[in-house]
């Protein structure tokens, strides 16, 4: 029993308009640049924000620093003791909350209070291996992954929540006056020396081990992507003095929407979610939509081909019930009769399914998931190709080593999502280009990078 024509017809209509041949990925990486430079000139690209971090950790950094990790589900809160150039990393410790649902939508001061009161917490349990420098406040790096405008390493004004978060009273306000506020009435005394996102974090925190870093890349729920800049490179910082010349720009690169190719399925999801026509590369890209993109296409197959037999499956037509991960698992099935891929479709959809249209789910989610992996790369040779572009030789010189840090669920766990960014980037770089790039995954990154980037900002210094 063969899936109808009807059903395969949308297949290949699937697949011709969500192809990746190279001069589409091209185009791509070639508009990235263009967006970019256009952005750092306070053109209309990219939005290219200043992070105001200016020096990266050189592992010499020596002492007792926090971290705090808010940007999505969780909540974190780390310590570590630096130990300078020969002792690096001398010890760290972890905790990790999630935030309870009510909170994501409570006020301001509730969740901050909510953060400073795990904090405390974790202070007090600070035990003999760890030591603070006497007449020093503890300080911290604070990983903030929303919209921020800084102004300064140590503050920055929320521009708005995303993510699911819908509190009331942050958007416009300093979120480190929050957090200090929070702190002062929870009683304990500690200061922030550094505000970041994920993606900055993740760059300081890799770079503080390999100093060929030179961009990070975050691939989870959202995405997001960062790289060192010449002050002089960035005309919408006219004026501003730095010492070392330098500066970490944030791309906001999820709000790219040039040149990329676009379905019905697509642009429907995107008409449903809560932000419309904003975020398209992110949304054809990272982990919280490919999950509904495929549901939108099995939807499709099911009512005008009848996919799944005579009915509809109902929970078919529930936004958001198929994720990333049920992608990722069903990808994984290598058995003759894709038993697990029929088990999860029951499970998920509650659809019956035989061999042809098990087949068929599968060519739907690779087609997908293999787009959304060959534009990650083409972004990525797009930054790669604009540090080259201006300044010859800095990434494919002759034996340079130019590393990427790549982190985030979506890249961490889906292996196959991971091959076609690779190999995207190796198409559109060649072989010669290739060997001077290494994409790197970093685990759990961001967290250390905040709280070396609080010591390479530290007020005693
Ligand atoms: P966040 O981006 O929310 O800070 P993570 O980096 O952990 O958090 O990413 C979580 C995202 O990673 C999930 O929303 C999901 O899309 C994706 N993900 C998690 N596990 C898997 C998996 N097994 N396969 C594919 N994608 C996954």
């Amino acid at each position: 029993s063969d899936v109808s024509s009807t059903a395969t017809r949308i297949l290949t209509e699937l697949k011709r308009e969500c192809a990746t041949p190279l001069p589409l990925l091209q185009q791509v990486a070639k508009t990235m640049s263009d967006d970019m430079r256009a952005g750092l000139g306070l053109k209309p690209g990219l939005p290219m924000i200043p992070t105001y971090v200016e020096n990266l950790p050189t592992g010499n950094e020596k002492g007792l620093f926090y971290a705090l990790d808010l940007g999505g589900t969780n909540f974190r809160v780390m310590r570590v003791q630096l130990g300078g150039k020969d002792e690096r990393v001398i010890d760290t410790e972890f905790d990790q909350v999630s935030i309870p649902q009510d909170l994501m939508s409570a006020t301001s001061q509730e969740l901050f209070d909510f953060i400073a009161s795990g904090l405390a917490e974790f202070v007090s349990k600070e035990d003999g291996g760890f030591h603070i420098s006497p007449g020093r406040k503890r300080e911290i790096g604070f990983t903030f992954s929303f919209p921020v405008k800084q102004t300064s390493i140590d503050s920055g004004i929320l521009i708005k929540w995303t993510k699911g978060f819908a509190v009331s009273g942050t958007a416009g306000r300093d979120v480190v006056a929050c957090l200090n506020e929070a702190m002062e009435r929870q009683g304990i005394d500690m200061r922030v020396s550094a505000l970041v996102n994920d993606a900055v974090g993740t760059l300081a925190g890799a770079e503080y081990w390999d100093s060929d870093v030179v961009a990070a890349v975050i691939l989870g729920t959202g995405t997001n992507a960062c790289y060192v800049e010449k002050i002089s490179a960035i005309p919408k910082l006219q004026g501003h003095a730095s010492s070392s010349g330098k500066m970490i720009i944030s791309t906001e690169w999820g709000a790219f929407s040039n040149s990329l190719p676009s379905t019905e399925f697509d642009r429907e999801m995107d008409a449903a979610t809560i932000n419309p026509g904003e975020q398209i590369f992110e949304k054809t890209i990272s982990g919280l939509y490919l999950g509904d993109i495929v549901r939108r296409v099995l939807l499709k197959m099911t009512e005008e081909g009848g996919l799944f037999g005579r009915f509809v499956p109902q929970k078919l037509s529930t936004p958001f019930i198929l994720g990333t991960p049920d992608l990722c698992a069903m990808q994984q099935d290598y058995s003759g009769d894709l038993h697990a891929v029929g088990s999860l479709l029951y499970d998920i959809l509650g659809a019956e399914s035989n061999l042809s249209e098990r087949k068929t789910v599968l060519e739907v989610c690779e087609t997908i998931v293999r787009r959304g992996g060959r534009l990650a790369g083409a972004g990525i040779v797009g930054i790669l190709q604009k540090m080259e572009e201006d300044d010859r030789g800095l990434i494919f010189g002759n034996g340079n080593r130019s590393v990427v840090a790549i982190d985030g669920g979506l890249y961490e766990n889906y292996p196959q999502y991971r091959t076609y960014l690779q190999d995207s980037v190796k198409e559109l770089l060649g072989s010669e280009k290739s060997n001077n790039v290494v994409i790197e995954h970093t685990k759990d990154g961001s967290s250390i990078g905040a709280a070396l980037l609080a010591a390479s900002n530290s007020i005693y210094q």
